[in-house]
């Protein structure tokens, strides 16, 4: 069984150990300050002999270390990622306030599970349903918890003796770790813990959402929290510059609506621009006997909207767009089968094609061949009506 260092003295950094097993680049230790990744918190991270801790958790009684390339030692120096390590006890104690103030603010049934530290966001679930105006009480309460810099103490005690002060009791466990705020909260915790509520810093509940029965918080504490306003003041002062105002929801607000009714606008000017073209175009047809034939190249047009704007009896319509290699044909003309033509036509853009009898469409990826298919198209036309 590792001896786990941590939970005496959740401040060292660095100690020595015997190797006991190692096997490839999993070891295991007589004692460690690694931490291992349970209870919601994540593993520390550091070296062992200069190589790199890439993951620490538990099998059974014993911790594995994950280390980046094997070890020959039976004898190691480790060290961990102080920083790492500070901040998780940091998340981790300002989680045990949060969840003892909901109690304290709602009753027992307010109670907490799923802890989960995570790289950018903690989250805990709390049974209820809470408003901004609760949320904000209970930052509140942890907060002053924080500014009180109350004694944090760890210890071991025998579930009998103190299971009815506890703040939630684990099934099954005798003897059990105790983790006190004083005059606060006593929690059963593996965790590491700082020592003074005043070392955890600013906690701060960054979002919560609705989850069945329970409210799923985000929050973060000390130097988490400290990035993240660090972040959202660089954000912020940077939109306040862009918009020119304090007020970004109000002005990102008008900014949409503004767009809204930009968007109507083209979609008008484009519809008349539309209107304009179809007549162009049928002034300027080619006369093939009774029939008019329209052909037009474009280099990126919405060429499905526009063909929709022919319906005489008399024409015969094939648009392109370049952009995409796609070939539309519209005719209303008898011996004209439109979907049979765009099925040939496919092969001159290396695609494929097809549609009614009125209507049809070829796409492929080679948007050089629309020339061509424009002359065999042309050709295939006047056979088919002279
Ligand atoms: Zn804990």
């Amino acid at each position: 069984m590792t001896k786990k260092l941590y939970l005496d003295d959740p401040y060292r950094k660095e100690f020595e150990a015997n190797v006991i097993d190692s096997k490839e680049n999993k070891v295991i230790l007589d004692q460690t300050c690694f931490y291992p990744t349970s209870g919601g918190q994540p593993c520390d991270l550091g070296y062992l002999n200069g190589v790199k801790v890439l993951n620490v958790y538990k099998d059974g009684d014993e911790i594995v270390h994950l280390l980046e390339n094997q070890i020959e030692e039976k004898y190691v120096k480790g060290i961990i990622d102080w920083g790492r390590r500070f901040e998780n006890m940091q998340q981790h104690t300002g989680q045990h306030i949060l969840s003892q103030s909901f109690v304290i603010s709602f009753g027992k049934k307010a109670y907490s599970t799923s802890l989960h530290i995570g790289e950018s966001h903690n989250k805990i679930d709390i049974f209820g349903k809470y408003t901004k105006k609760d949320i904000e009480m209970v930052e509140n309460l942890a907060n002053d918890i924080v500014f009180e810099n109350r004694k944090v103490k760890c210890y071991f005690a025998e579930r009998e003796e103190i299971k009815d002060r506890l703040r939630k009791i684990p099934e099954g466990i005798k003897k059990l770790r105790i983790v006190e705020i004083e005059g606060f909260d006593l929690t059963a915790c593996g965790g590491t813990h700082v020592r003074n509520t005043g070392e955890i810093g600013l906690i701060k509940i960054t979002d919560f959402i609705r989850k069945g029965e329970f409210t799923r918080l985000e929050f973060l504490c000390g130097l988490k929290a400290l990035k993240d306003y660090r972040y959202k003041n660089y954000e912020f002062k940077n939109a306040v510059n862009l918009l020119n105002s304090q007020n970004i929801s109000e002005e990102i607000e008008k900014i949409q609506n503004e767009r809204k009714d930009l968007i109507k606008k083209i979609r008008r000017l484009e519809e008349d621009l539309s209107d304009y073209e179809v007549s162009e175009m049928l002034k300027n047809s080619e006369k093939i006997g009774k029939y008019k034939l329209i052909m037009k190249v474009y280099k990126d047009r919405d060429i499905e909207s526009l063909i929709k704007k022919f319906d005489q009896e008399d024409i015969i319509v094939f648009l392109a767009n370049k952009k995409n290699g796609y070939i539309m044909g519209f005719s209303r003309i008898k011996e004209i089968n439109m979907g049979k033509i765009m099925r040939e036509i496919g092969k001159f853009i290396d695609g494929s094609g097809g549609g009614s009898e009125n209507l049809g469409k070829a796409g492929g990826k080679n948007s050089e061949g629309i020339e061509r298919a424009f002359n065999f198209l042309r050709k295939e036309v006047k056979k088919i009506i002279s």
